[in-house]
């Protein structure tokens, strides 16, 4: 995988497809000195999908009896699938955003709430800029309520915010969180009382469709691991082979897969599971864009924060419950015009995304200079406290302000860090970590050196060279920003995170608890490397 350069301004997001199984990971999107970092996905050309056939093996075991709206046993029904929307409801450029996507389904995919549609998300639904951050994902829930989801497989960030936050997100939200693969230790069942169930069957166009969400195995590793320390992440293929037949004994003649895993993990899966009657195997979690088929099975995922989606429309033959045609694409979210329902909900947690700003989250009794080591520290710190890594490093140039004696606002924090970058957490060899580390113009926390060796922070273990470490830095920086390309090549597969690069920092801010009584400057002084 290449890493690539490209105007963010003029560039549309290309398309992603893998040749093996570990392949892709994303490009970033750098323009340097402005507000906006995107990351994108690598490329190769698209070609003009063909409408395959697909062979499905009648199942003898559907009971349902068909609530027919016609008398045509051959039914059709249109998924439009999203993924990876991490909070951008209001879109990476202008006319990106969720109310622009149902207006370019109605236009281009001739999309009705009424009619043979369902809209699946592979998750990672919340984390991301702070019109949903800040709020827990409460605002995208609610976008995605107005924009009439079915279904949401369960992604890795969706513990981010802690399991009562999910647990609220799951109640707020008017369609199932759903996991197959995910269970408690203790007694392997699926965390329902979180309002995560393995599987749902609802009926579209006369068509008992079955919906089994799968989560992947990686999420102790992205997502904060306390929140997830009661669970465990089953084999992909053993969770099917256990909910598929029920789902089937429940009646579903429709079998789709949302799975928040990558195009690799899909292919794989796809092979195995070519017995079982699933018909869709939908993924995320990498942010790629594919529609096509593997061992009979549609797979694809559509991007991620709502730059592009994908659609496969299946001709269903309700009498021998098998699928008679498959058509897949994807596509781009462009040049629609803002459905006005969902912009509404859009603008209300715009305005109350802008009123937080002034919201006071600590107190500084002498202020934090923009060029100290008290900085470097708060920055680099607080993302170690916040993300299981070794050593967190950022470039100086992207720290801006200072934070003036006083009470600090969230409104500081982004003068502090005005650009809109997240974490990426790179996999590295003691050798490249130490070219990174010895680099000018950084701020670094996790690792010191004495005397000619560098030592973790964290236990004073030497830095071996052929040792690995996992790296945070900010996606400018991966991108090759401020000349840092060697990062790309040093970990091509490295792990986009998602995490708005100051939310450790708020979170940190906000768990001092400082006050002008009991300010926070003694906290940000015990940060220093002694
Ligand atoms: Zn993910």
């Amino acid at each position: 995988m290449k890493l690539k350069e490209i105007n963010a301004r003029t560039q549309r997001p290309q398309r992603v497809r893998g040749k093996d199984a570990k392949v892709f990971l994303f490009l970033f999107f750098v323009v340097l000195g402005v507000a906006c970092n995107q990351f994108e996905t690598a490329e190769t050309p698209t070609p003009a999908e063909p409408a395959p056939q697909i062979t499905e093996v009648p199942e003898s075991d559907s009971t349902v009896e068909e609530t027919a709206v016609s008398t045509d046993p051959i039914r059709q029904l249109t998924i439009l699938y999203t993924n990876d929307e991490h909070g951008w409801m209001e879109g990476m450029e202008a006319g990106e955003g969720a109310a622009n996507l149902i207006n370019r389904w109605r236009e281009q995919e001739g999309y009705t709430p009424d009619g043979p549609f369902l809209i699946l998300s592979g998750g990672d639904m919340w984390t991301g800029p702070a019109i949903s951050t800040w709020f827990e994902g409460q605002s995208m829930a609610e976008v995605m309520n107005e924009m009439g989801y079915s279904a949401a497989a369960v992604g890795n960030h969706e513990f981010d915010f802690g399991l009562d936050a999910l647990s609220a997100r799951s109640e707020e939200s008017t369609f199932p969180f759903l996991s197959a693969n995910i269970r408690y230790q203790e007694n392997g069942e699926t965390p329902t009382d979180l309002g995560i169930e393995p599987y749902t069957i609802v009926e579209a166009n006369g068509i008992q469709v079955g919906i089994i969400g799968l989560t992947t195995t990686s999420t102790p590793q992205t997502t904060n691991p306390v929140n997830v320390t009661d669970f465990e992440f089953i084999d992909y293929e053993a969770a099917l082979r256990e909910v598929v037949p029920q789902v089937k004994a429940e009646g579903a003649e429709l079998i789709l897969v949302p799975g928040h895993i990558c195009y690799g993990e899909l292919v794989d899966l796809a092979n195995a599971i070519g017995d079982l009657g699933v018909h869709m195997l939908g993924g995320g979690h990498c942010n790629e864009l594919f529609a096509e088929e593997a061992n009979g099975i549609v797979i694809l995922e559509g991007g991620f924060h709502y730059t592009s989606y994908a659609t496969v429309t299946f001709e269903f033959d309700t009498t021998a419950d098998s699928v008679v045609s498959a058509d897949y694409a994807d596509n781009f979210n462009t040049g629609s015009t803002a459905d006005p329902q969902v912009d509404e909900v859009v603008m209300k947690w715009r305005d109350e995304a802008d009123v937080e700003l002034e919201h006071v989250i600590g107190y500084t009794e002498a202020g934090i200079p923009r060029r100290s080591p008290e900085m470097e520290q708060l920055i680099t710190a607080s993302w170690l406290a916040g993300y299981p890594a070794d050593v967190a490093v950022t470039n100086l140039g992207g720290i801006r302000a200072d934070i003036p004696a006083g009470e600090i606002t969230l409104g500081d924090v982004i003068g502090v860090m005005p650009f809109n970058n997240v974490l990426v957490e790179l996999t590295l060899t003691g050798e490249q970590l130490m070219i990174l580390i010895e680099q000018n113009g950084l701020a670094m926390s996790g690792a010191y050196r004495d005397g000619v060796f560098w030592y973790l922070t964290a236990t004073d273990e030497r830095i071996e060279r052929d040792e690995i470490y996992q790296v945070l830095v900010n996606d400018f920086m991966y991108a090759g920003g401020d000349d840092f390309t060697f990062l790309a090549t040093f970990d091509p597969d490295a792990y986009n995170t998602a995490i708005d690069w100051r939310q450790p920092v708020i979170d940190w801010i906000m768990a001092q608890g400082s006050t002008p009584d009991n300010p926070i400057d003694a906290a940000v002084l015990d940060l220093l490397p002694e």
